[in-house]
């Protein structure tokens, strides 16, 4: 201090605070065409009509994507079918897994081009798609690849076989993320492939087609229509399609399950969730409250297996709400492409009127409502973070998928009533306990009714964990070893 009264401290432009200087990522990496078509037989058909794909952070126009019709679903069937007749299905495990290999390294090496077309189309902040969507997609290549030749120890005396030509039909939440994670174990089977984007986000799948000529992967082994929800009826109810592997709504999973009945056709269904986060007394607060944070607002909030629901013992209510309510105010909203952005951009303009329409419900029936203080961009899709107390469990918000930024937090005061309420929901998809006993953690997970129970930690994956729903957040296991069976069928 010295120093500086020496001289003039007061006229020296000394920081009054830390803040982040904008540390935007380049999309000059990117290169998108101004128009696709869909990838079929290793060739890209021309689309009669098309649709527009935005950037949902400013509504910048991207580029125009095929709307197939059930004519262009049909060829690319058949292109599936005659690449799975002509060779793939009979081609030895360890042959496939050198293309899945080639795919994998592929992925890391053009990694950060795809992390920014997955944040350009989709709003997740860069950190995410860099630092999670695209090293997992490259891990599921692996991690299947190594699977190809060694499916008959997975399944001894079981002689499996490849099930034929898969239809696979992915929400917009993780695009590369989903499409690896169903590609990759299909094509480790010997099944070829048929898949759907979603509607607004076709562009990391349509580019990923770019990966597979590269890895030389023969034509028509993965074929890529884009479109609306009709093109994911039509692949569907197309008759030559083996099993429908879908990841979406319950909504349209229980439609899928209505159409298919009775057809024989395999079905697996990754649905809906409103996870409970719960945080016993004993737990380190400040780890749970990055837990919680990370469960809800990453992607913003959404992830099928969102942390939605934050349950609380009621005597740690009071300085857990707060160390929250202040971690909110440093979560830096904005810009998805700035790599110091921690929550980005609403997916759609439909996904962000739904998010309003159940947080004003929220209010309307009498939950207390904290955003902290964000500017939010004019153009585009913004939400901020946003935590509900004050929630009973009749609720709306306590009851209903939100797929947004925002937490309702509610309490209880002994573990078996905390276990009542978390499976009091339709769904039960994953779960989170903080608690620093191991023993209250396997006493809560035996009781909880979800496919995956995190604890003292959230969101996290690995290609060798199954995932998975029970109720109505589907059925079937993707991950694994488990996440081969449904592309396989066994002659016992
Ligand atoms: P959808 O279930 O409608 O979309 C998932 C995928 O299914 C998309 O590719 C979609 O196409 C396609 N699809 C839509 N209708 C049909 C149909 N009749 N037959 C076959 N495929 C169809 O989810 P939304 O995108 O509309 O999101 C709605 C809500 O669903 C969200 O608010 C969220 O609550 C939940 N959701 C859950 C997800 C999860 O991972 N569990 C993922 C995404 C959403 P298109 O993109 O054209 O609609």
């Amino acid at each position: 201090m010295a120093e500086l009264d020496k001289r003039g401290a007061e006229q020296i432009d000394v920081p009054s605070g830390w803040t982040y200087a904008s540390a935007p990522e380049s999309r000059e990496i990117v290169r998108i065409a101004e128009r696709y078509g869909h990838f079929v037989g290793g060739e890209w058909l021309e689309s009669a009509e098309a649709y527009e794909t935005i950037a949902p952070r400013d509504e910048e126009p991207l580029a125009a994507v095929g709307q197939a019709t059930d004519a262009d679903v049909d060829r690319a069937v058949a292109a599936a079918r005659t690449a799975y007749a002509d060779g793939w299905s009979s081609l030895p495990g360890s042959e496939r897994a050198k293309y899945l290999f080639r795919i994998a390294r592929i992925l890391q090496e053009r990694s950060r081009e795809f992390a920014v077309l997955e944040s350009l189309n989709g709003g997740k902040p860069i950190k995410e798609s860099r630092d999670v969507d695209l090293p997992l997609a490259a891990a599921h290549f692996f991690y299947y690849a190594g699977w190809a030749d060694k499916l008959e120890y997975a399944f001894p005396n079981r002689r499996p076989r490849p099930v034929g030509v898969a239809g696979q039909i992915i929400p917009w939440n993780f695009p590369l993320l989903m499409l690896a994670w169903k590609v990759a174990p299909a094509l480790a089977c010997g099944n070829t492939v048929v898949l759907k984007p979603a509607e607004t986000t076709p562009l990391t799948a349509l580019v990923f087609c770019d990966v597979l000529r590269q890895a030389e992967l023969p034509p028509g082994v993965v074929n890529i229509v884009t479109g609306d929800g009709r093109t994911g009826a039509a692949l569907v109810e197309h008759e030559d399609v083996d099993k429908i592997a879908f990841t979406g709504s319950t909504e349209v999973g229980k439609a899928i399950q209505r159409r298919l009945a009775g057809t024989g056709k395999r079905l697996t269904l990754e649905l809906g969730g409103k996870a409970a986060n719960i945080v016993f007394d004993d737990a380190a607060l400040d780890q749970a409250v990055e837990g919680i944070v990370n469960g809800i607002y990453f992607n913003q909030g959404h992830v099928c297996c969102a942390g939605s629901r934050l349950f609380v013992q009621e005597s740690i209510y009071e300085p857990l709400v707060g160390k929250l309510k202040r971690r909110l105010e440093t979560l830096r909203v904005g810009d998805p492409l700035d790599k110091n952005t921690d929550v980005g951009a609403i997916n759609s303009a439909a996904q962000l009127a739904k998010i309003r329409e159940l947080v004003a419900s929220g209010e309307e029936e009498g939950a207390e409502i904290y955003q902290p203080p964000c500017v939010l961009p004019e153009k585009g899709y913004w939400f901020a973070p946003t935590v509900f107390t004050n929630v009973a469990q009749s609720y709306r918000i306590a009851q209903e998928e939100i797929f947004g930024p925002v937490l309702s937090v509610l309490t209880f005061r002994t573990p078996e009533e905390a276990v009542e309420k978390a499976n009091n929901t339709p769904y039960g998809l994953s779960a989170g306990v903080w608690t620093e006993k191991g023993s209250r953690i396997l006493w809560m997970a035996q009781r909880l009714r979800a496919g995956v129970v995190w604890a003292n930690t959230y969101n996290r994956f690995d290609p060798g964990s199954p995932f998975g729903g029970y109720k109505e957040s589907g059925f079937g296991r993707e991950g694994g070893r488990h996440g081969l069976e449904p592309y396989l069928e066994f002659d016992e």
